[in-house]
């Protein structure tokens, strides 16, 4: 029983003064409960929901947990430890994103440490290893201290800084922070710094004009002394009042102007020292600012005018609005519509993308409307950067100016604390990569979303040209509200589609290796034409690996049960589990053979073959091998754009919300790969990966599409050829109802890892009895999945499916405390068991 509110929101200046102090507290550890510690006197003041403490957990160890709730509840079943000292003044984490974290807590089925450090930027996190200075202030009387406080305190005469763990080795004791603590009391030793933050804002040197010493007309005068005797030093000071006139700014970063003037630090050393210029550190934000103009939203055309209408009715009736929008179709520009009109409103904005989709090319064209109020949260960013749009949302919502700021970003930006949420946007809300399926908490950020913009009774729309199952579901059924655009902007037609029967062309000797004439002719057309074409391969079926031409030996990683992946670049094989590489195998391991072929095809592959068919095309790749670094990324999107490329081959992450003007072909390599995979999701993906991919081909004139393909007879080929999302929609549904699947269920997955594959097959069936007894047959398995093995764990997997008339909060506080005694067992220590509800 706490004090105060429910979900633990309470002021600290409800409590009361006469009772004792407590706080639980998330530890950033997969612990299951919070813990609570007493806060005492002189630090309640400073106590709150969402500030940071440094606690002591476990015998030596010291964390900074996060203030959850405060009460006057001493616990019963153990002895309470003191805070030892409290880290912020004001809280760096909100009531709402709070209230988010709980949520995530109980529906991923995870422990809120573990939410928490998902959520904190590692630089809010903090260095567990604490340590103890000497307090400035304090007046050296030793005589109040006991034997064991002197000798600290004498320790610290010759070494400024100790951790605790140095402490206990000086004083051969193991637990110290009694004795630490009584110093903090007497004011001898100082805590707050003993936990280093890791974010360190960075400073520039900005210099000014002193003019209040050197007004115009002695300015004047001084310079036509130093013209003479010190032209560096007057060269510093014309270009100091160049560059304020120019850049409209009283003061210059040091950098600049040295560069600018041709001058050196002596010059300007020797101005500062005369006081006509004037120095001063100032933080700089990592952030680059915007100084291009801004311009208005586009006039929308009819269609979208109408979906513009539509959707605000669906936010006016609080309900979730489903965007279904074909590609170009103008999506985005209603967004930034909508954008803009919460901005004004005073309201913040979260509009979330796939990673991989988050380009350079969205954010300038969002920059353009939306200026320095648009933030950007990256997983490319380092933690600096992280920490300041944190801390920019922080100090927005306490403002109540008129114009807040948008967050554009990928998955984990649903974590950062936005208390003004007017609106959230999930574009591509489809996609896989918006779940986290490692580590915990298993969460997919769209879901998140909408439980998030529920919290704050914001509007959320999602959109996509190719929705998920789950949502056009909820959509036809009434819970969202659907929106559509069936046309491209400026009556573009939709890409021609067709499909290049390989087996056929193959008979007809029509091949080149992995290319079918068809597509050679057409790739030939748009060299001639000087356009642009695309090539998709999809890496997951059809990695290179090597093969015994004899035997048909294949290498495997020693740790996983895969084949590994041929690299010619670096000319290695290389486990894409585990990371495990070596070099390749001179002869077979198996007979001896040095027959040793290449099998399957990459992109790297690809990008091979066809320079040797078209020699004097320019072709490059975009794949995770090319982009890698922070700019590789940006270099080939540049030099496409640019025309300096004529064909790009490219994985997944060309089919991402990539908008090129001379595209006017796309062909995709091997369409088997991609539809032919045993998950019962393999058809949706399938679709919505060669419908996104088509509709690269084309956004300013009229495209073409050709997919190769073995298996022509694919009812999601026929729905691909038409753009026929509907049809394709029902068909598929029909096969999930058919095989009880979502969205007619539920899924809970649970994962075992074992080290001993025996024990791995045992325990899975054992804990697959004691489950069946609590939900009967609807639990399945174990199955052993695809890729049995990774990193030395034998893998087992069980699935819960759930008619969606249970209650899911029952199933999963029952299945918790199951799996809580399952594991609590001694002889199932060794066992790891994850539960992945709504797995992808
Ligand atoms: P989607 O997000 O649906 O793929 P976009 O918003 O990127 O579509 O629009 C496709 C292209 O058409 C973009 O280059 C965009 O600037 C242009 N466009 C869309 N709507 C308009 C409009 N109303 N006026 C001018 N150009 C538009
Ligand atoms: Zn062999
Ligand atoms: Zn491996």
């Amino acid at each position: 029983m706490f004090f105060g509110a429910k979900d633990g929101w309470i002021k600290p200046e409800t409590m009361n003064v006469e009772k004792r102090w407590f706080v639980n507290v998330i530890l950033p550890l997969p612990l299951p409960d919070l813990f609570t510690y007493e806060v005492p006197e002189e630090m309640r003041e400073g106590v709150s929901p969402g500030v940071r403490v440094v606690v002591q957990f476990g015998k030596q160890k010291v964390y900074s947990a996060l203030v959850y709730e405060c009460h006057h509840q001493a616990p019963q079943q153990y002895s309470v430890k003191e805070v030892l000292a409290v880290l912020d003044e004001l809280p760096v984490v909100t009531h709402q994103q709070f209230k988010l974290w709980k949520w995530m807590s109980e529906y991923y089925q995870c422990a809120m440490g573990e939410v928490m450090l998902a959520a904190l930027p590692s630089a809010l996190r903090l260095e567990s290893e604490s340590k103890i200075t000497r307090n400035p202030s304090f007046n050296h009387d030793t005589s109040t201290l006991t034997d064991h406080e002197y000798v600290v305190y004498e320790a610290l005469e010759f070494k400024e800084e100790l951790t605790l763990k140095e402490v206990s080795k000086i004083l051969s004791l193991k637990y110290v922070l009694p004795v630490v603590r009584s110093l903090v009391n007497k004011n001898v030793l100082l805590v707050h710094e003993e936990v280093e933050e890791r974010y360190k804002p960075r400073f520039v040197d900005l210099i000014s004009l002193n003019e209040v010493d050197f007004p115009e007309d002695v300015l004047g005068d001084l310079m036509n002394k130093l013209e003479k005797k010190a032209p560096k030093q007057s060269d510093l000071i014309l270009t100091f009042l160049h560059l304020s006139k120019e850049l409209d700014a009283k003061s210059i970063s040091k950098v600049l102007l040295i560069k600018k003037s041709g001058s050196n630090t002596t010059a300007l050393n020797a101005l500062l020292k005369k006081g006509v210029l004037l120095s001063e550190k100032k933080q700089e934000d990592r952030i680059q600012a915007y100084t291009g103009k801004l311009i208005p939203p586009l006039v929308l055309n009819p269609f979208q005018e109408q979906a513009l209408l539509d959707t605000e009715m669906a936010f006016e009736n609080g309900k979730v609005g489903l965007l279904h929008g074909v590609t170009s179709s103008g999506k985005t520009e209603l967004y930034i519509h909508l954008i803009k009109k919460k901005l004004d409103e005073g309201k913040q904005v979260l509009y979330l993308l796939p990673e991989i989709a988050l380009t350079t090319q969205l954010i300038t064209r969002l920059q353009k409307h939306f200026g320095d109020r648009l933030l950007v949260y990256h997983s490319r960013f380092n933690e600096q950067e992280r920490v300041e749009v944190w801390n920019k949302l922080l100090a927005d919502n306490l403002t109540s100016e008129s114009s807040s700021y948008m967050v554009i970003g990928a998955r984990s930006s649903v974590f950062l604390p936005m208390e003004k949420l007017g609106l959230t946007i999930v574009d591509e809300e489809h996609d896989q990569s918006y779940k986290q399926v490692d580590p915990a908490p298993r969460y997919n950020a769209r879901d998140a979303a909408i439980v998030m913009a529920a919290h704050q009774d914001a509007s959320i729309l999602l959109g996509t040209a190719t929705p998920s199952m789950e949502s056009y579901f909820n959509a036809l059924s009434g819970k969202f509200d659907l929106i559509t655009l069936d046309r491209r902007h400026a009556e573009l037609e939709m890409p021609l589609v067709s499909i290049v029967n390989m087996k056929d062309a193959r008979n007809r000797k029509q091949v080149s290796g992995n290319f079918s004439h068809a597509l050679l002719d057409e790739l030939k057309l748009i060299l001639k034409e000087k356009q642009q074409a695309i090539l998709f391969q999809n890496r997951r079926g059809f990695a290179p690996y090597l093969e015994c031409n004899v035997c048909s030996w294949t290498p495997l990683c020693t740790n996983c049960d895969v084949s590994l992946t041929y690299h010619k670049f670096k000319n290695e094989i290389r486990c894409h589990y585990c990371g495990y590489v070596q070099a390749p195998p001179q002869k077979c391991l198996q007979c001896g053979d040095q027959d040793i072929r290449m099998k399957g095809f990459g992109t790297e592959r690809i990008v091979e073959d066809l320079q040797l068919i078209l020699p004097d095309a320019n072709i490059a790749r975009l794949d995770y091998d090319t982009t890698r670094s922070k700019s590789g990324y940006h270099q080939i999107i540049t030099s496409f754009e640019e025309g300096k490329i004529d064909i790009l081959v490219g994985t997944q992450m060309i089919t991402k919300g990539l908008d090129f003007d001379r595209v006017q072909l796309v062909g995709v390599l091997n369409a088997d790969s991609i539809l032919h995979y045993p998950e019962f999701r393999a058809h949706e993906r399938g679709f919505q990966l060669l419908s996104q991919v088509s509709g690269r081909a084309g956004r300013r004139m009229h495209g073409k599409v050709l997919i190769q393909a073995y298996h022509v007879d694919s009812p999601v080929l026929a729905y691909v050829l038409k753009h026929d999302f509907k049809g394709f929609y029902m068909h598929e549904l029909a096969e999930r109802h058919r095989f009880f699947y979502p969205p007619y269920c539920r899924l809970i997955e649970i994962r075992l890892k074992h080290r001993d594959e025996k024990k791995a097959d045992q325990l899975s069936k054992e804990l697959t009895t004691e489950l069946k007894k609590m939900f009967s047959n609807r639990v399945l398995g174990p199955t052993i999945p695809y890729v049995n093995r990774v990193r030395n764990f034998y893998l087992r997997q069980l699935i819960i499916k759930l008619e969606k008339t249970i209650s899911v909060n029952e199933v999963k506080k029952s299945l918790q405390s199951a799996l809580e005694e399952f594991k609590k067992r001694p002889e199932n220590r060794q066992l790891i068991i994850q539960v992945d509800v709504d797995p992808l």
